[in-house]
């Protein structure tokens, strides 16, 4: 049978309830036998003794009955009678209640004597002559005197009193005894089941709580992560089984943190892996600024290295002045800083050599949005950087050592055309028209490169101003109107005069916008038409369109359209340079703008752009 909790409780609780019993089985024996003494005593010496005080009376006045007799009263003959029945009925009494050793003995005795006063007596009664009478009661002495006969019988019926009184009293005594030593075992037993209650209690209270202290110790050493915890069990009852439970709980615990461990050293391992892979410095720092993970080049290039073991202790990483402000917002605000100008790049010396790299500085949360360090990359731009400055060199050679000398040409073939140093032949003008086409491509080509070389270098801000959508467009179409005539190619101008202002440099956005309808004049055959137009996008941005009607441009070249020096093979004229859409789409750009181009071939293009409204304050694109 299983011993339940409840079924120990119950059982706990047996050895008060015997010993309960125990003392009510004594209580209830002890008084019956004092009950049974009690009646003992009445029973056979209190009625012995009424017996024999009743019997003497009866004699006191058979007794005295002789004595009226002696003065001659007869009618006390009657009295004699009368009380020889109630002596008779007394003795019977005693008769009948012999208990005494020695009662029997003198109860025998006293019929004896009974039967002989008895005898007497009623030989007295025949007696008629008072001095016999007399004779017969004080001094004859065969039979004796009726007197001493009669002391004789009260002397045996007083010895039967008085051993039966004895006997009572020390009944009594007897019965006192045994209550009183009664009393005293009584009191023991409570004394004794009243400590083994306690005893009891104090056991049950013992053997439940214990095992419950130990659940409660064990349990706070798991709450503090001491997964190790094993508790003995000892009862088969409901704590037994909840240790068991316990300990089938902390072991699932501890495979659970082994598997999680094992899992973790395995994505430790492979995020390890991962940024060890990356050519470039990569580090992770944590909240605290430390260095928590890098990968072999960072550790090569800042000589940090990051904690072994999980007590190791931290590597500290003070960054280059640069990044400490970009790295401790992004640890505090989450801000990330994703540098992408030359002039945000760090550079470090390794060796003899200096490494130029752009640093991208990203936080990292986790679910809950909470930091958990930041991951710092090095991009190594340093052969961009040499690049960069050899094509601001080349800008500067080309604009110098090439622009100049190839205008001084042009002017001189402008002057030998004008005839004014001399007249030409034929042929002649007609070399010199060729080399005047050639030198006048090869100086728009200049122009192009170094006007992309500018804005690609993004070293010229722009220098912001307002201007009516529609006064911008229409001093566009105003530029290209006499080609377009010459063409016989309508231009016309859509747009709300009530539109905002936009933010442009208008230098620049004439270029580009020129360049569009140039573009589109060129490609539109004779009797089409353009169309500059204007709507409003939404409360910061305005959209301008060249639509034209022109030969489009198929679809599979669109996404190349703003690509450096591409043209539309077949279809592209006279003397382009195919940098013209990628200028138009830096000058948008610098503008914070985007430019879309839609094309069906043979029905027309459309070129989108957007700008932005202008705003009171003066901004930079
Ligand atoms: P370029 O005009 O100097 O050749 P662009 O960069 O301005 O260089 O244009 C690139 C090419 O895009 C052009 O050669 C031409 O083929 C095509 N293109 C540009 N605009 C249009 C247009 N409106 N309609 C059709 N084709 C066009």
């Amino acid at each position: 049978m299983k011993l339940t909790l409840q079924r120990r409780l119950m059982l706990s609780f047996l050895p008060i309830l015997a010993l309960i019993g125990v003392l009510g089985i004594a209580g209830r024996i002890l008084l019956d036998r004092l009950g049974n003494a009690g009646q003992a005593i009445l029973r056979e010496n209190y009625d012995s003794v009424v017996a024999m005080v009743d019997l003497n009376e009866a004699l006191e006045r058979i007794d005295s009955s002789f004595q009226f007799g002696i003065h001659g009263q007869e009618d006390a003959h009657d009295i004699y009678e009368k009380h020889w029945a109630l002596y008779g009925k007394h003795l019977d009494r005693e008769r009948r209640n012999i208990t005494l050793p020695g009662e029997k003995e003198l109860v025998r005795k006293i019929d004896d004597l009974t039967a002989l006063y008895r005898e007497e007596g009623d030989r007295f009664w025949k007696l008629k002559n008072a001095g016999e009478r007399k004779h017969a009661y004080f001094a004859s002495e065969q039979p004796p005197a009726l007197l001493t006969r009669f002391r004789q019988i009260k002397d045996v019926s007083e010895a039967i009193r008085e051993i039966n009184q004895r006997n009572m009293e020390e009944s009594s005594r007897d019965a006192k005894r045994l209550a009183e030593s009664s009393r005293w075992w009584f009191t023991g037993g409570l004394a004794g089941a009243a400590v083994l209650a306690v005893w009891l209690s104090w056991w049950i209270a013992r053997s439940v709580v214990r095992p419950v202290e130990e659940l409660k110790k064990a349990a706070a050493a798991i709450g503090r992560g001491e997964l190790e915890q094993h508790i003995p069990i000892k009862p088969r009852d409901e704590i037994g089984e909840l240790a068991e439970t316990f300990n089938l709980m902390a072991q699932q615990l501890r495979d659970l943190r082994q598997s999680h461990r094992a899992r973790l050293l395995r994505t430790q391992q492979a995020s390890q892996a991962t940024i060890d892979s990356f050519p470039d410095p990569v580090l992770v720092i944590d909240p605290e600024g430390n260095v928590h993970m890098a990968n072999p080049a960072a550790r090569r290039l800042l000589g940090v290295s990051p904690p072994e073991g999980a007590m190791a202790v931290v590597t500290q990483w003070i960054p280059p002045e640069p990044l400490q402000q970009p790295l401790s917002s992004a640890l505090r605000n989450q801000q990330p800083y994703l540098s992408q100008a030359f002039d945000q790049a760090v550079t470090f010396r390794i060796g003899n050599e200096d490494r130029i790299f752009l640093p991208h500085i990203l936080p990292i949360r986790d679910p809950y949005g909470g930091t958990l360090g930041a991951a710092v990359v090095l991009n190594d731009v340093t052969r961009f950087r040499l690049m960069d400055q050899f094509k601001s060199d080349l800008v500067a050679t080309v604009d110098h050592e090439l622009k100049t000398p190839l205008t001084s040409v042009r002017l001189a073939i402008h002057v030998l055309l004008e005839e004014t140093v001399g007249a030409l032949t034929a042929k002649q003008t007609e070399l010199l028209i060729d080399a005047r086409e050639n030198a006048e491509r090869l100086l728009n080509l200049i122009e192009h490169l170094l006007a992309l070389a500018r804005l690609e270098n993004a070293k010229e801000i722009l220098s912001l101003e307002p201007i009516g959508p529609r006064a911008l467009l229409q001093r566009t179409a105003d530029a290209s109107t006499l080609r377009a005539q010459d063409k016989h190619v309508e231009i016309d101008v859509q747009a709300d005069e009530s539109l905002p202002p936009v933010a442009v440099d208008l230098r620049r956005i004439a270029v580009a916008l020129n360049n569009l309808l140039e573009n589109a004049v060129t490609y539109t055959p004779s009797g089409g038409s353009i169309v500059l137009s204007a709507e409003q996008v939404d409360d910061e941005q305005i959209a301008l369109a060249v639509k034209d009607t022109g030969i489009g441009i198929p679809q599979e070249y669109l996404p190349r359209i703003f690509d450096k020096f591409f043209r539309v093979p077949g279809q592209s004229e006279g003397a382009g340079t195919g940098l013209g859409l990628a200028i138009v789409k830096e000058i948008v750009a610098a503008h914070g703008g985007r430019i879309t181009c839609e094309s069906e071939p043979g029905k027309g293009t459309t070129f989108r752009l957007t700008l932005q409204v202008w705003r009171n304050e003066p901004r930079t694109a």
